[in-house]
């Protein structure tokens, strides 16, 4: 019988996960259904409890619920115990836990494009769900100086999980020199505000890698910069197929090869 799989948010019009999941169940040969669930707040509960008594294998969380639905599930991964949220759920054994692929789907982005990252300068644009996990996984693999840019350093200075971080507000940047690796991790550029960068081209030019998490449009104005100044650059859309096929991993308990992640990424972009 097809597993169920789905994705919790409150707004999912352009979601491309249902895609990416049936690219994934063809090449694996999983008899899966991945839906879109669209719940308001206060039906996040039910949801996730619904989806387990109605015998889900797995679902994915997305904005605004990556921290409100972890007090739904029963234990965390490592990692989302550090990060603090979650995108994963795996129903099992009258047992639901919550895990953060994002992690490891930033990770498998950065290995994919072969950047190194140890000992290295790292800029976070943004302090949002993604750069906590971007965060967790820079240090987790031993960067060795972060600094965090945000619209408002004051409130970032008052929250504990960057308290041990450089925090910077967009007006300082030009201070920064000799840097290595810049991550935009807000949505400033992204469909349909596509004219938008969060920096300029300047700032831009003081790195050598550009990551946008960003995917749509695939070529943001922050990395039309950065291809303009001859950086290494990328979109999210690694990324984001990586964060699917851990999901499937840990719901299915298999492997997913290099080769076939790539034939999926190549199919999508
Ligand atoms: P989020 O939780 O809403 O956080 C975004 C952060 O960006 C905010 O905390 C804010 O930080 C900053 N920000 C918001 N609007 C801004 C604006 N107009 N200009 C400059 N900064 C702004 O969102 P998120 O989940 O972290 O996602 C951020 C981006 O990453 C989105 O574009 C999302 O699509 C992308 N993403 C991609 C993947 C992937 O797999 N490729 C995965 C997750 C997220 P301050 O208030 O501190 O400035």
């Amino acid at each position: 019988m097809k597993q169920l799989y789905g994705l919790l948010g409150e707004s999912l019009k352009h979601s491309i996960s249902p895609e990416i999941h049936s690219l994934i169940f063809k090449e694996m040969n999983i008899d899966g259904y991945y839906h879109l669930f669209e719940v308001q707040r206060d039906n996040l509960k039910d949801a996730v409890y619904g989806l387990k008594a109605l015998g889900a294998k797995g679902a994915n969380v997305t904005i605004p619920y990556k921290i409100p639905a972890m007090e739904y599930v029963d234990e965390l991964s490592p990692e989302a115990e550090k990060i603090g949220s979650i995108n994963t759920i795996c129903f099992e054994d009258n047992k639901t836990k919550g895990y953060n692929t994002d992690y490891y789907g930033f990770g498998m982005l950065l290995n994919k494009n072969q950047v190194k990252i140890s000992n290295k300068k790292a800029v976070i644009l943004g302090s949002g769900g993604a750069a906590k996990s971007v965060l967790q996984y820079l240090v987790d693999k031993g960067i060795g100086e972060i600094t965090i840019v945000s619209r408002d350093k004051d409130a970032l200075k008052a929250n504990a999980s960057f308290k041990d971080f450089k925090l910077m507000c967009y007006s300082e940047l030009m201070q920064l020199k000799e840097e290595d690796i810049i991550i935009n991790s807000t949505p400033c550029g992204m469909y349909p505000n596509v004219d938008n960068s969060p920096i300029s081209r300047d700032i831009v030019n003081n790195f050598s890698v550009a990551v946008d998490l960003i995917y749509n449009p695939c070529e943001t104005v922050f990395l039309k910069f950065a291809r303009e100044s001859n950086l290494t650059y990328m979109n999210g859309l690694y990324m984001l197929v990586g964060q699917a096929v851990c999901a499937e991993e840990i719901w299915n308990g298999i492997k997913i090869s290099e080769k076939i992640i790539d034939k999926i990424y190549n199919q999508l972009k």
